[in-house]
């Protein structure tokens, strides 16, 4: 899978992503992430993108012009045309199930703002906005790496063979159950007995309960979303005796 990333840092996106999980997929080529400048297609002598906006008001805009030529650019280096997505607070807010989507589609450009935004007219060449969240950042490079990290992690062969993204938080619809590692006793601090019992099905049992517990009692929302094919009569049951406990 490829990324494009159009961005005035494009050594801070190279940077980032050349450590860890994410580094070593693009050793392995498992993934590629190119960055384009979009300082390149400056047409100013002093290179400059922004400028003020219309109708006035604070702070400055990513002019149209340098954006669009990126674009254009990227579009005659390529056979098939990719997802364009601008990443904006404006934007639907990404989630898991949106990023494997997105990992479906062989090549993604993602286009990073700075200063109060790009101008709109550059928005004709986006497919769609994601968000990362509620909240707003300096530059949508933090977004668009997010955004790489989180779609590649589906790819296969990315998190190793043992490792799937779809047994994750909110890939179940849940948020993971807790999770424990040697020693069995750490300063009187056990690790819950099941998970020694070497019984699959109670393991498996006491996941499902905890993942339960702990969507119900932090993100309510999840456990209301899901559909009714997603509960079964044990999960419905369990979810029916916590709630009458914690009334
Ligand atoms: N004036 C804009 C607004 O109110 O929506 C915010 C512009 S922000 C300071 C500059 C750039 O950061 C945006 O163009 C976008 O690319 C990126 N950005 C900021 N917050 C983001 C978020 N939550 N998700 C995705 N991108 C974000």
């Amino acid at each position: 899978m490829k990324f494009t990333v159009m961005t005035l840092f494009p050594e801070m996106v190279d940077q980032v992503l050349s450590a860890s999980v994410i580094g070593r997929a693009r050793e392995k080529k498992l993934i590629e992430v190119q960055c384009m400048n979009i300082r390149d297609y400056s047409t100013d002598k002093h290179r400059r993108v922004d400028d003020y906006p219309f109708g006035g008001g604070g702070g400055m805009i990513m002019q149209c012009q340098p954006v669009y030529e990126c674009y254009a650019d990227l579009l005659k280096t390529t056979a098939q045309k990719p997802y364009t997505v601008y990443l904006s607070p404006r934007g639907s807010v990404l989630t898991q199930k949106k990023a494997k989507q997105l990992s479906e589609i062989p090549h993604l450009a993602l286009l990073c703002g700075h200063y109060e935004g790009i101008d709109e007219r550059a928005m004709e060449q986006m497919d769609c906005e994601l968000s990362i969240g509620d909240y707003v950042l300096t530059g949508g490079e933090l977004p668009a790496m997010v955004l790489i990290d989180c779609v590649s992690r589906f790819i296969p062969g990315v998190l190793g063979s043992s490792v799937s993204a779809e047994e994750e938080s909110f890939s179940t619809g849940l948020l993971e159950y807790p999770q424990y590692t040697r020693p069995a006793d750490y300063r009187g601090m056990a690790v819950p007995e099941v998970l020694l019992s070497g019984n699959h099905a109670h393991i498996a049992r006491w996941r499902r309960e905890e993942s339960l517990k702990l969507t119900w009692r932090r993100r309510p929302e999840l456990i209301a979303a899901l559909d009714e094919a997603e509960l079964d009569k044990r999960d419905r049951e369990f979810l029916a005796r916590l709630k009458n406990q914690e009334k």
